[in-house]
Formats: C-alpha cells, structure tokens, sequence
C-alpha cells in the first residue's frame, strides 16, 4: 500500500450514517480527517482504516448563550461544537472567540506533524472550546435591562439615550468583532429604547451587514421588534399569545431562537406554555426556529439539553427540522458523533431527544491523534 505524504495526512472512516444539510441521510459511508478538518470521501483518498459507530452530523450549536455565566468547556464537553453568546462584554468574548480559533489552529498544527512523522502526538494540555460567535454588550435604553441586573458584569450592557448613541454603541459591537447587535427589550424591568432609537441600532446594524437579535418581554414588544425589523427574537415570545397576522408575518422575516426550558426548567411555567403555543404556530407558519437554551441562565444541564429538544418536537417539529435547528449558522469545523441507534419514524419526542442529547463533539485532530475517539456510548472521559 502506498504511503506518500499526502495520503498519511488523512485518514480515512467508515461511519454508520451520516446526515448533512440539504443532503439528508445518507450510508454506511465515508468521511476524510484531515488536519484541516473533515471532507467527503474522494477518489484519491485512502482507503478507510477504522470504522466509527454511530451517526455523524454538523457540528451542533446553541444559538443563545452568556459565556460569562458558563462554562466555554463545559459546553463543548456536552455536546456543543458551536455557541452564540447573546450578551457579554465585547472584549472579553472577542478574547474567548480567539482562545477558541487559536486551540483549533494549534490541534491542525499538531495534526499534520503527528502524522507526518512516525513519533505519536501527545495530548493537548488546552480542552477544545465551542466556536464562538457573539452580540457584545446588550444595548439598552438608560436604566433598562439588564443594567441593574446583578448578572450582568461590567461591560455587558450599553445604555444607550438616542438614535446617534445607538449607532455608535452598534459600531462600537461590530468593531469588536460582533456577529450580531443584541437590543433589550423589555417593559417589565425598566425603561426600553423608543422606536427611533431601535430603528437607529437596527438600521445601523444592517448597514454593518449584521443580524439584529431582540430579547422581547412585555406585551406588545414582539410586534415592535417585527415592526423596526428585528431579524431574531432571542426567546420564543412568552408575555402574551400573539395574534395570527403577527405569527404569520414573523414567519415570513424572522428567525426565533427556542429557549422553551428557561421557563421552568423542566417544571413548565405559565410562560412555557404561552411560548410553546406562540412557537406551534410560528412553526406551522413556515417559521425558522433555531435551538438556543439561554445557557447560564439558571439551572440548565450544561450541554445539548434534552428537555429543549422535547419542547422543539412538542411545538411540531420532526426528525429533520429538528436537525436543522440544532445546526444553524456557519458550520463549525467539527462534527457531531450520535449513537447508532437512531430512533425509528413516529417514535416518541423523548425517545428521540434523549438520542440527540448524547451528542459529542468529534474533530479532526480526534481521528488523527492517539487519544480515543469521544464515544456517545461510553462516560465522558475526563483528560489532564
Ligand atoms: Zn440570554
């Protein structure tokens, strides 16, 4: 058999399934580690040398997450190959981004030495970090949420009194390398920007080429947000039960982020039950829901959590939807390894959930290097 630089910088695995966006399921089939990360089989490739058990899928992500409430590491050892922070100091998220796309980098770098040479690769002293993408700082009418809020550390919030601070305060994010504008919404705990200053920071936001994401709370604030074009709700809206025309037309211009199980987690609150019927019907509307927990906010399982997947499938979404909620955005580098097991059609949400919610994050530098590969079957395997 050949060995020639190129074919040892590769390793070829056989895996079980595999399910990719706008591809489906497909196999047994092939996938190539590279130390540049994974990419179908080709023609060139080296013949498989190892067979993985299981399923393998894009890299899951939360799509709502404080980083400065949780743990970076702990996420990825749960499952997530990719989070997005919704509010945080801008500095100290950008700081956390680069930690994340250094260790990657150091892991190729890693990679491609072990195998080219005959000398094994030692284990990486830094746990691996989900990739991060980030709003920054919350921007907030002065006085409003979540200023007083002790959560919030320095840095996290910007006040901001006007449509010329909002454009300002959205740069200032964007500068810091923001792939989103947060604004806060919400009548309950002070003070909310006007509409000619939510108009500025979404406005601005979209001349920057960013999303705007909206945390809404308070009757009528979903429809404001709609109505200055908002782009993302953080939370399925939960203060009221929104009327058909604004379900249907938030259907067709917004994506909502789930976090259904920060509404009791796990104990359904009045407002899970509000934002479970909201989010049926967005649904059913064609609405683009993605998954997001709100990790850091109050007891949640760190990780992929089980209860919000059984939420997403309760609001009417099946296998392949569901799939496409946990997989939003840029795909990560990595990928996701489930169990083989895959739950067969019309079996019960928490059948199906408890699969998902055994995700491990599987990279590369996993297949490439000594150390064994995460297995969803076997406990976490807790590295020095
Ligand atoms: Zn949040």
């Amino acid at each position: 058999m050949s060995t020639g630089p190129e074919e040892r910088a590769g390793v070829t695995v056989t895996v079980d399934a595999r399910w990719e966006r706008g591809t489906g399921w497909t196999g047994p089939t092939a996938v190539v580690a590279t130390p540049g990360g994974f990419r179908s089989r080709a023609g060139t490739d080296p013949a498989p040398t190892r067979h993985l058990t299981g399923v393998l899928l894009p890299g899951f992500r939360d799509a709502h997450v404080h980083l400065s409430l949780v743990d970076a590491e702990a996420l990825h050892r749960g499952g997530l190959a990719a989070v997005d922070d919704l509010g945080g100091d801008p500095a100290v998220l950008s700081a956390l981004a680069a930690r994340s796309r250094a260790a990657r980098s150091a892991r190729s770098a890693r990679s491609a030495r072990s195998a080219r040479s005959a000398r094994s690769a030692r284990s990486d002293r830094a746990a691996p970090l989900p990739e991060v993408r980030f709003a920054g700082a919350f921007l907030t009418a002065p006085g409003g949420y979540p200023s007083d809020r002790s959560w919030a550390p320095p840095g996290s919030v910007e006040e901001v009194d006007g449509p010329d601070e909002a454009v300002a305060a959205v740069d200032r994010q964007v500068d810091a390398g923001a792939s989103f504008v947060k604004v806060a919404l919400h009548t309950g705990a002070g003070p909310v920007p006007d509409d000619a200053t939510l108009r500025a920071v979404v406005g601005r936001a979209h001349e920057r080429g960013r999303t705007v994401v909206a945390h809404t709370e308070g009757a009528g604030q979903a429809e404001r947000a709609l109505v200055a074009g908002v782009d993302r709700l953080a939370h399925c809206p939960f203060s009221e039960r929104l009327p058909e025309r604004l379900v249907a037309a938030a259907a067709r211009s917004q994506t909502w982020i789930s976090t259904l199980d920060v509404h009791g987690w796990g104990a359904p609150t009045d407002q899970h039950a509000v934002a479970l019927d909201n989010l049926t019907r967005f649904v059913a509307a064609g609405g683009t829901v993605v998954y997001g927990t709100d990790q850091g906010n109050g007891p949640l399982p760190v990780g992929v959590d089980e209860r919000e997947l059984v939420a997403l499938l309760d609001a009417g979404l099946t296998l392949d939807p569901l799939l496409h909620a946990l997989t939003s955005g840029p795909p990560p580098a990595a990928l996701t390894l489930l169990p083989a097991t895959r739950p067969g059609q019309g079996a019960p949400p928490e059948e199906v959930a408890a699969w998902l919610a055994r995700a491990r994050v599987l990279t590369a530098h996993d297949l490439l290097g000594p150390a064994p590969v995460p297995s969803p079957d076997q406990p976490l395997e807790v590295r020095p």
